[in-house]
């Protein structure tokens, strides 16, 4: 039996897109997730699904021994910021407890190689922009301090076990599969794009911009927003990769985009107004996040290839008009 690729959290938003590319690619993936966030319906058909959670070792260990896996890309994660801020010990728990749960049962079947699901939340906030893998990491709330401490984590056992690892800092995962077969339904929904697309669909009264006194140029926050299939895609270059490099590398378009831009580019894909009440500033969020160009390219060969705000809304909002859940 050919060894295969396990895809831990591949009912998310981000890991059922990759899991999606990887099938059409002819790999041959396994989706494990606990459904807690997850959605059944985004693993495509053919792909063996198993219920499995971080926090469950024996669920771990029933999954390493039915199948012989050479590789795990690990996207299984609590990402709600604000939540991490008020509820800690949920994300120490399931973000930090659960891949070393994960990592425990790699090494007992000697399994050697991990693509990590990581983010440019763990640099804080920016002290030079656009930023580079070399930027501090000083993150200022525990989603993010969750991330970093794997990160850290996965240098300690590649010198001691011989593990194999790539985490990819994302920036703003966005859009969805050009297909409309997949794509973003977090509940509850914090992401720009869907509440704007969801304003102007008359699902949500309006957008709120949060902060317009920014020291950016039409006033609010500037983000790196990269196409969930471009990330897929560095994911799958990744596991290519790791016999040859471990370490740890930005994944964005180096492009920045305001919320008043995003909302101006998603009027203009939809044909569409969206209504929209100014509102004060998020705690935690910078003026500005963008990637430098630097490790996707050299390392992994990779380039983004929506480079355009509004290609990459209109895929949104394919998704959003004809959702499947
Ligand atoms: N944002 C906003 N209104 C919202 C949600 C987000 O103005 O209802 C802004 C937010 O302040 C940030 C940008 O949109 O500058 C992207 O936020 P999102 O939550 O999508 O991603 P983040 O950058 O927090 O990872």
């Amino acid at each position: 039996m050919s060894k295969k690729i396990l895809v831990m959290g591949g009912a998310g938003y981000i890991g059922s897109h990759t899991v999606k590319h990887l099938a059409a690619k002819g790999y041959d993936c396994v989706v494990a997730d606990n459904l807690v966030y997850g959605h059944r319906e985004a693993v495509p058909a053919g792909v063996p699904f198993e219920k499995a959670d971080l926090n469950d070792p024996s669920s771990l260990e029933a999954l390493f021994s039915k199948y012989d896996f050479e590789a795990v890309l690990h996207f299984a994660a609590f990402a709600y910021v604000g939540e991490s801020v008020t509820d800690p010990q949920k994300y120490y728990h399931n973000n930090v407890v659960g891949t070393l749960n994960l990592l425990a049962a790699m090494k007992n079947h000697g399994v050697k190689k991990i693509v990590f699901s990581s983010t440019c939340a763990t640099y804080g906030e920016p002290q030079y922009t656009p930023m580079d893998e070399q930027h501090p990491q000083n993150p200022i709330n525990p989603y993010g301090r969750t991330k970093l401490m794997i990160e850290q984590v996965f240098g300690d056992y590649a010198k001691a076990y011989g593990l194999k690892y790539i985490a990819l800092r994302y920036f703003n995962a966005a859009g969805a599969a050009a297909d409309g077969s997949i794509g973003e339904a977090h509940n509850p929904e914090t992401h720009l794009i869907p509440l704007v697309l969801q304003a102007i669909q008359g699902k949500r009264p309006c957008i709120k911009i949060f902060g317009t006194d920014y020291p950016t140029p039409d006033g609010t926050c500037l983000r790196d927003y990269i196409h969930v299939e471009d990330l897929a895609e560095a994911h799958r270059l990744a596991l290519e990769k790791l016999d040859q490099y471990s370490g740890y590398i930005n994944l964005g378009t180096g492009v920045k985009t305001s919320v008043k831009e995003i909302i101006s580019a998603a009027e203009k894909v939809t044909g569409k107004k969206c209504p929209v009440e100014l509102a004060p500033r998020r705690a935690g969020d910078p003026a500005e996040l963008y990637a430098a160009k630097g490790k996707g390219e050299t390392v992994l060969g990779w380039m983004p290839t929506y480079m355009n705000i509004e290609d990459i809304i209109a895929t949104a909002w394919k998704w959003e008009e004809n959702r499947k859940y």
